[in-house]
């Protein structure tokens, strides 16, 4: 089969799309033929060494197939059945061998490009509004670039849940998607200053919660941007992670919360992430949530795709397609 590999660490360049050996699957796995997996920013920091991984390594941490072949203990599963997930490694690839516990089914109302989507960025919006900090009905916040992968599904989750959303993006073609996904505000961070302007919205009272995921050029202004008790949700590193901070820091911007929450903890076991995952497929079942899937890649030219998604070129979901 063909796949993607990573032998060292470094830019796209280091991506090969090589003839591989077949993944060899144990008892408990499920052989699943990828019809689309999904491109998240964490691929490029595993890609880099930020996240170090063993190497050679295939990356791509979500897809959405059918079930090919199944390990002697499978139970749930039968082949021919369309199935997503996520979390377990190598889905640039034709074929991926997953745990039955990782796998869940596809409702036939949700294709396979949304499958992929849904499931790394679905639950990561999913978990991060309803679990790390449950958005109640009247709640404000500030969602770092919104016009991105996770950015439009949390949007849309926040208001859902009844929150003011002010979003930042950096162009104004990307405003334009935040506005539809519902943002009530939209700052572009690449020409104001967000921290004055989330100010000036909300008249000195600042938010609840903030969502960064951009990291090192935003954490600091992100703090300044909370009401006394609110949320500081740090869960991603897009400009570069933050390097230091002083927890006492907390204390004398109002009694802060900090956290830096990962989707591996809050789907670690098999009712959270049929909780997620099951939400997230009724939700786009019923038309209430709204994926954005228009950026297309072959896995022979994922090099291209690291490279737009890192660029700030690509807008909501991007699909690698064997
Ligand atoms: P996105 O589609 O959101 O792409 C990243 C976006 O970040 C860009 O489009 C860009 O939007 C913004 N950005 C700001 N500064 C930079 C920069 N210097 N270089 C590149 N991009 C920048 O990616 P994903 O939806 O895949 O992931 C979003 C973030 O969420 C990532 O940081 C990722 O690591 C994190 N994440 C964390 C998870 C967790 O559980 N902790 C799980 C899933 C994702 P703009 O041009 O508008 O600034």
């Amino acid at each position: 089969m063909k796949a993607v590999i990573v032998k060292e660490y470094g830019g796209p360049e280091v991506m090969s799309y090589e003839e591989v050996d077949m993944p060899t699957f144990g008892a408990s796995d499920v052989l699943v033929k990828v019809e689309a997996a999904g491109i998240n920013f964490i691929d490029t920091y595993q890609r880099s060494g930020l996240y170090p991984v063993p190497l050679p390594t295939t990356l791509g941490l979500e897809a959405a197939g059918t079930v090919e072949e199944l390990g002697a203990d499978v139970t749930h599963f039968s082949k021919g059945d369309r199935v997503a997930y996520t979390s377990v490694a190598g889905a640039y690839a034709e074929y991926a061998a997953v745990p039955e516990e990782k796998l869940v089914s596809l409702p036939d109302g949700v294709g396979f490009n949304a499958g992929a989507a849904a499931m790394l960025q679905g639950c990561t919006a999913h978990y991060l509004s309803q679990s790390t900090y449950p958005i109640k009905n009247g709640d404000s916040c500030l969602i770092h670039a919104a016009a991105g992968g996770v950015g439009l599904i949390l949007t849309q989750m926040a208001k859902m849940a009844g929150a003011f959303v002010i979003a930042t993006v950096s162009t104004e073609a990307k405003a334009e998607l935040a506005r539809a996904a519902g943002a009530d505000e939209v700052i572009l961070y690449s020409e104001q200053d967000f921290e004055t302007e989330v100010k000036r919205i909300t008249s000195d009272a600042g938010v609840n919660v903030v969502y960064d995921s951009v990291g090192k050029s935003t954490f600091e202004k992100s703090i300044d941007c909370l009401k006394p008790r609110g949320y500081m949700v740090l869960y991603g590193n897009a400009s570069g992670p933050v390097a230091e901070f002083n927890p006492a820091t907390l204390g004398t911007k109002g009694s802060l919360f900090l956290t830096r929450p990962t989707l591996f903890a809050y789907t670690a076991d098999r009712k959270s992430l049929e909780w997620r995952s099951g939400d997230v497929f009724k939700w786009i079942d019923e038309g209430k949530l709204k994926l954005r899937v228009e950026h297309f890649f072959r896995l022979s030219e994922v090099q291209a795709a690291h490279s737009a998604l890192e660029g700030r070129k690509t807008t909501g979901k991007v699909i690698l397609t064997p």
